[in-house]
């Protein structure tokens, strides 16, 4: 073969022999040993089929390329030789002999050595199975997510992390009413109100919120927001879980009217129960009438106690009591609290003290709240104390800033709690501020009560954003203390030692140090008698009207200085009539408006306030609480109008009840004439 042909061939790795029809070699090249098992007969002359084995029965396949029948001929083989060594993979083409096609009976015979080729064909092979199952295992669980993710029944939406979204579940497209298409590359802020401020300012967790369909409906949504992040940004971002809230709002809306309905159903008839007892208490009785009628009366303050109780701890337990922060005196806020169970603990001969009050610190936080939880613990303390003494202590941090931790203690030298009889310190201590808990049968037995006082006042130090602990020995006394956090906006110092038992007796002539022109607005009988009794007690006469359209006349006739305004009436309920006081007199010229309501239900107050009532009234009313609310209003009549007005006082000290009956009588309602 010549030489040119030669070095082509050896340029590309290609061996070659050349056979005659005999098969027997006549040319070989000097490497085609390397590719052969049995290397010894590939000399001159002899046949090619015993170097190359491969070439057995191939004889007519020779035979067709010889005829030109066909051009060439492929083959595969396997080297072992020697036999320890790794196989080497050649590739046999029996062709014409190039050199000279059409004229010889000789053909040529290609070898090459396709080892490194065939290795990394298997590795390419290899690769792209195990590319085949990493794409199948990644469809598979892609279905699996994106099967998880349209089942759930919560919406689901994706954003990038600039808050476009990007991708949105059945779920948010039922509830969000639009495809996902249209709300592509939109802003999350379209769909969920206030999500921007939400996640700068409280991180992960659910909130809720409302969100905007397409429809335009108004949707209550709790939703949670997490980042999402990868490697690759273009799987960066955030998911948002939207859950619809309707039912529940509306389960709850269903469970605060029936516990709104129930408070105003319940406590009215107990309040009036107690009340009768209260009055009758006052008459001639003989001793077994009077100790009925304090069984009346007490059992229908313990009933009163429980109903209270079930309404706020349903309440705190529904997230619905919301926190006031206004400013507040920290030591009054004690005071309204022993004004409350000051006269249980002079009955009792216990020493009712305030150590060291921080005289006028001020601090920002809700009064009634706080109040509450001394109360309870100032009940508690002196239900369950005989003989000694209950103080209050209250410690402020030096350093003062925005939040600081006030420390309440309330101290009794009662009966004192039993630690838990296993020998587990302190375990028996905590589970009193679990709902229903109670430290044997035998105490409930004798102090009666719910259990449900110190989970209240838990909840409540939780809300306040403290805690709430007891230290206590058993007859010896114990001390609970609790925390709230709170901004002090001004401090004070205590120095003495208050006892306020020694005099707790309501002044009767609180109205005529503060006198005060009262309408009394209340359709329940006796309710119009007990208020009446207890400002008459203070030393004040009211006119009555029973209802609010029976309220704005008296008030057009005559100008009041306080008008004390039940919320539920028939006619003309209090929220109304207050809004039509406010729309009809200036803020100097009408009288202040006090909401008395059977209601203890979350947003009663607010709704009070928003009809212009300037302050509010729980029943049963507290004589202490009417004092301090009384004596935070002025008389709005001017000085000669009071000294007018002033003669005419008998009058109204006359019989007011049939006073007004005479100016409202029946339904037609007419202006009173003369002076009565
Ligand atoms: P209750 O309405 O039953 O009083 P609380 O939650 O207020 O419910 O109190 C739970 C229990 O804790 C009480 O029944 C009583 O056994 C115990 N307890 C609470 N305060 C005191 C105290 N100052 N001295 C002794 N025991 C107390």
């Amino acid at each position: 073969m010549n030489s040119l042909i030669t070095k082509i061939l050896s340029l590309r790795c290609l061996e070659h022999l050349i056979v005659d029809e005999d098969f027997k070699i006549v040319e070989l090249s000097t490497r085609v040993h390397h590719l052969s098992e049995i290397p010894d007969h590939l000399t001159i002359e002899q046949d090619v089929r015993l170097g190359f084995p491969e070439l057995f029965g191939m004889e007519e396949i020779f035979e067709a390329i010889r005829q030109g029948e066909q051009n060439n001929f492929d083959l595969k083989g396997i080297v072992r030789y020697p036999e320890d060594s790794s196989p080497i993979y050649i590739d046999i083409c029996i062709t014409q002999n190039i050199e000279d096609a059409c004229s010889s009976n000789r053909l040529m015979i290609l070898v090459e050595d396709v080892t490194e080729r065939m290795v990394l064909e298997q590795s390419f092979v290899q690769g792209a199975n195990e590319a085949n199952l990493l794409l199948r295992t990644l469809t598979a669980s892609k279905q699996y997510i994106d099967q998880i993710v349209t089942s759930m029944a919560d919406a689901l939406l994706v954003t990038t992390l600039s808050g476009q979204i990007k991708r949105m579940n059945p779920a948010a497209q039922a509830l969000l009413e639009y495809n996902e298409v249209e709300l592509r590359g939109e802003p999350i802020s379209t769909i969920i109100r206030g999500v921007d401020s939400w996640k700068s300012e409280t991180g992960e967790k659910e909130v809720e919120t409302d969100c905007q369909t397409k429809s335009g409906k108004i949707i209550p949504v709790a939703f949670s927001c997490s980042i999402v992040q990868t490697e690759v940004e273009h799987f960066q971002g955030y998911v948002y879980i939207l859950r619809d809230m309707t039912e529940r709002k509306q389960a709850e809306l269903a469970k605060q009217e029936f516990l709104a309905m129930i408070s105003h159903e319940v406590r009215t008839p107990i309040t009036s129960i107690t009340g009768m007892a209260n009055l009758l208490l006052d008459t001639d009785l003989t001793d077994i009438q009077q100790d009925f009628v304090q069984i009346i009366d007490t059992s229908g303050n313990a009933l009163l106690r429980i109903v209270n109780d079930f309404l706020d701890f349903s309440k705190i337990e529904a997230g619905k009591l919301e926190l006031e922060e206004q400013p507040f005196n920290l030591q009054n806020c004690v005071y309204q609290a022993f004004d409350i169970v000051a006269s249980k603990a002079k009955e009792k001969g216990l020493k009712l003290t305030f150590v060291d009050p921080p005289v006028s610190t001020i601090v920002l936080g809700d009064i009634t709240r706080l109040c509450q939880v001394l109360v309870n613990l100032l009940s508690n303390a002196i239900k369950f104390t005989h003989t000694g003494s209950v103080e209050v202590s209250v410690t402020i941090p030096k350093s003062i800033d925005r939040n600081n931790e006030i420390q309440f203690a309330v101290k009794d030298t009662g009966i004192g709690i039993p630690r838990d009889t296993e020998g587990c310190q302190g375990h028996r201590l905590d589970r009193l501020f679990k709902a229903f808990t109670q430290v044997n049968a035998s105490i409930t037995r004798q102090y009666g009560g719910t259990g449900l006082g110190l989970a209240i006042c838990k909840q409540l130090c939780d809300l306040m954003g403290g805690r709430i602990w007891v230290e206590s020995e058993p007859n010896v006394g114990s001390i609970f203390y609790f925390t709230i956090t709170a901004s002090v906006i001004r401090e004070g110092v205590g120095k003495e030692t208050i006892d306020v038992t020694k005099d707790t007796a309501i002044d009767a002539r609180i109205a005529e140090q503060h006198p005060l022109k009262i309408l009394l607005v209340e359709d329940h009988l006796i309710n119009q008698k007990m208020i009446q009794l207890m400002l008459q007690g203070m030393g004040y006469e009211a006119n009555v009207a029973s209802n609010g359209l029976e309220a704005l006349l008296a008030l057009r006739h005559q100008p009041y200085d306080v008008v004390l305004m039940d919320v539920q009436m028939p006619e003309m309920d209090g929220l109304t009539a207050s809004e039509h006081i406010c729309q009809e007199w200036t803020l100097d010229t009408r009288p202040r408006i006090i909401a008395l309501t059977a209601s203890a239900m979350w947003g009663e107050r607010d709704r009070c306030f928003a009809s212009g009532m300037d302050d509010y009234l729980t029943k049963p009313i507290r004589v202490q609480e009417l004092v301090q609310v009384l004596k935070k209003c002025q008389p709005i009549i001017t000085i000669e109008e009071g000294r007018r007005k002033k003669e005419e006082v008998y009058i109204w000290g006359l019989e007011p009840q049939i006073k007004t009956g005479d100016l409202f009588h029946g339904r037609g309602i007419k202006p009173p004439q003369g002076n009565g």
